[in-house]
């Protein structure tokens, strides 16, 4: 990592979870993969606890939303990412917002816009005779809860300004 990167390796996507649209309790998914099934219909075929396998509106939830973590809000319907690609996500050093990319099959390579993808797909036609298309890459971030974000990370000026606001107070 050089000194310079904008992205913070101390942090990193942990765990999957989506609220459940009957009870509103939260239930973890085990993987990204399940988690991007659900996310990509999200809208038309909103995520209730019974498409947990053994899970009901019954249950107490997984994980309760507080700031004990860090919680970031994904966008929904999201395309699913082709079979060999992985989504990934970094938050910057200031959490002001996150930057996604996508790692390459076959290394490490990471492309972080479509026209990279582009580059990629033409360079290596047989991702696009399988069917692989730029618009499954979405470079879209998801939402970091401000009331989530750990103490000691100075946000942006209007946390500053609060910060102010909370001293004068006092
Ligand atoms: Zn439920």
């Amino acid at each position: 990592m050089k000194p310079d990167d904008k992205s913070a390796p101390r942090f990193s996507i942990s765990m999957f979870a989506v609220q459940c649209g009957t009870c509103f309790k939260w239930r973890v998914i085990p993987t990204q993969e399940e988690y991007e099934t659900i996310r990509h219909t999200f809208t038309e075929d909103p995520f209730i606890c019974e498409k947990k396998s053994g899970t009901s509106c019954e249950d107490p939830a997984d994980i309760e939303y507080d700031n004990t973590r860090t919680w970031v809000v994904d966008k929904p319907n999201l395309p699913m990412t082709p079979s060999g690609f992985k989504r990934g996500l970094t938050v910057r050093k200031d959490f002001s917002r996150m930057d996604a990319y996508y790692t390459l099959p076959n290394g490490n390579r990471k492309v972080r816009a479509p026209a990279e993808v582009e580059k990629f797909l033409e360079e290596n036609p047989k991702y696009k005779e399988a069917g692989v298309a730029v618009s499954d890459f979405n470079f879209a971030t998801p939402k970091i809860m401000e009331d989530t974000i750990p103490a000691d990370i100075e946000v942006g000026s209007s946390s500053k300004k609060r910060k102010m606001a909370k001293t004068e107070d006092e």
